[in-house]
């Protein structure tokens, strides 16, 4: 299988490029070259297939046949080793639970897939690969759980001191082994600048093998289709199924959508967002309309600029490389993906709604969800939705527990993070400690 890029199709390249380099030197974002549905063999099957079972089946056909059957399936075994299960809330209504991995959030699944398809292609090198990651808290801690261990890789986190959550830290400066957390005294900006700089300084890239994490790496959406056919298969026969994202850069919904291509029978999808509402209003009027983001409650969905708009763009035949889709993209998309947006004040309402409705806890992004579903069915009932809740609702401990004015659960790997010791190596924000570090550390 070759990926191209969003900006030039003419522009493909393999797997393990697309993977290292991240994003084409274009700046448009890498897509599989071919998105064939799987054959009605496996449809029949499914209900008796393990959720592992799907992904090495989905990852086989997305893609090609450049991985021998044994190690793929080790790659999906060792990725997907936690499950999604789908939680009934009524007849209309259900959650498809993603935050049973390390971090307590989907994020895990792409990061725990792309460490184990880069350790498979650095196997024979005999240099560590290291990976270097700013983080402003929550995708550093998915990267540092999904590459926890991960032979042959090593992974550097720069993040600003004081700024981001106590857990955030923990999770970043507990594990050890393989990663190694720098405490930057100063902003992300900060952190992310050093980590430019290192890209671009050719001396130390001749001394040192250096990769990145980004969150728009095409090897994360593979095993965010895999949860969409493992809920289609939970919920089982009936009612036309339609999918409820909640979304800030659209990376899970755009896995929706290739699942659909993949056959995936979906009546439909809905984007949800918070107030940063830039799909829902491209949806709703046509423009596309970026804007800064705005600080809100579901904070992980605080985007102003979706960096997988291209893509969805794409996959509704958008012409390569325009930055405004036009008429007929618009309204392709426009059948396919109903968009609504909510204030916080509402998502609070909506947490306090689900727990005295259902006695289920939901987080502020599932809640976010559940508001937009309960709209769209408002105007077509007889459909069951599916809300895909992205993390759970203790990793939002202090909000959901003054909205619900109540204690929750915390589950074990979560509370025993409280405890560890933090390690990090404290830096100035001058790129010449860090590259002195580098070096010292694994040359
Ligand atoms: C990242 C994240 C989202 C947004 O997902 P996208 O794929 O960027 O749309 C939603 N909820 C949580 C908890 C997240 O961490």
């Amino acid at each position: 299988m070759k990926f191209y890029s969003t900006n030039d199709a003419s522009h493909k390249v393999g797997i393990r490029e697309a993977i290292f380099r991240g994003l084409p030197a274009d700046n448009g974002l890498y897509m599989p070259e071919r998105i064939t549905p799987l054959p009605e063999s496996f449809f029949r099957e499914l209900s008796s297939l393990s959720f592992a079972d799907i992904g090495f089946r989905i990852a086989r056909q997305l893609l090609g046949q450049e991985i021998p059957d044994e190690d793929l399936r080790t790659i999906v075994d060792e990725a997907i080793n936690f499950p999604a299960p789908v939680v009934k809330l009524d007849e209309e209504k259900y959650v498809l639970e993603l935050f049973h991995g390390p971090s307590l959030a989907f994020k895990d699944f792409g990061a725990r897939f792309m460490s184990r398809l880069m350790a498979y292609y650095n196997q024979d090198s005999e240099n560590d690969l290291i990976i270097l990651v700013a983080t402003s808290g929550d995708t550093g801690g998915a990267v540092a759980a999904g590459f926890y261990d991960t032979p042959g890789i090593q992974v550097v986190i720069l993040y600003p001191s004081g700024k981001v959550s106590d857990l955030q830290e923990k999770q970043l400066t507990t594990l050890g082994k393989n990663i190694h957390a720098l405490e930057v005294a100063g902003t992300f900006d900060d952190c992310q600048a050093i980590v430019k700089q290192a890209f671009v300084d050719q001396d130390l890239r001749s001394q040192l093998r250096l990769s990145s994490a980004n969150s728009i790496n095409i090897s994360r959406l593979i095993p965010q289709t895999f949860y969409y056919f493992e809920a289609y298969k939970q919920v089982g026969p009936g009612q036309p199924i339609v999918f409820c994202v909640p979304s800030g850069n659209f990376g899970n919904l755009t896995a929706g959508l290739i699942a659909q291509r993949l056959g995936l029978p979906v009546h439909h999808f809905i984007a949800a967002t918070n107030d940063n509402d830039v799909v829902p209003q491209f949806l709703e009027r046509g423009e596309y309309l970026t804007k800064p983001s705005v600080p809100t409650l579901s904070n992980a969905m605080d985007v102003g600029a979706p960096s997988n708009f291209a893509r969805m763009t794409n996959l509704h035949d958008h012409v390569m490389g325009l930055d405004h889709p036009g008429k007929e993209t618009h309204e392709a998309m426009r059948r396919g993906i109903s968009g609504y947006s909510f204030s916080d004040d509402t998502t609070e309402a909506a947490v306090r709604e689900v727990e005295q409705r259902y006695g289920y806890v939901i987080d502020p992004h599932g809640a976010v969800g559940y508001l937009a579903l309960k709209r769209w069915q408002k105007d077509h009932p007889g459909t069951r939705g599916i809300i895909l809740e992205t993390a759970h609702p203790s990793k939002f401990k202090p909000d959901v527990e003054r909205i619900l004015g109540h204690s929750i659960d915390v589950p074990e790997r979560l509370a025993r993070l409280a405890q560890q010791e933090k390690v990090a190596t404290a830096v100035g924000t001058d790129y010449a400690t860090v590259r002195a570090y580098l070096l010292d550390k694994f040359r």
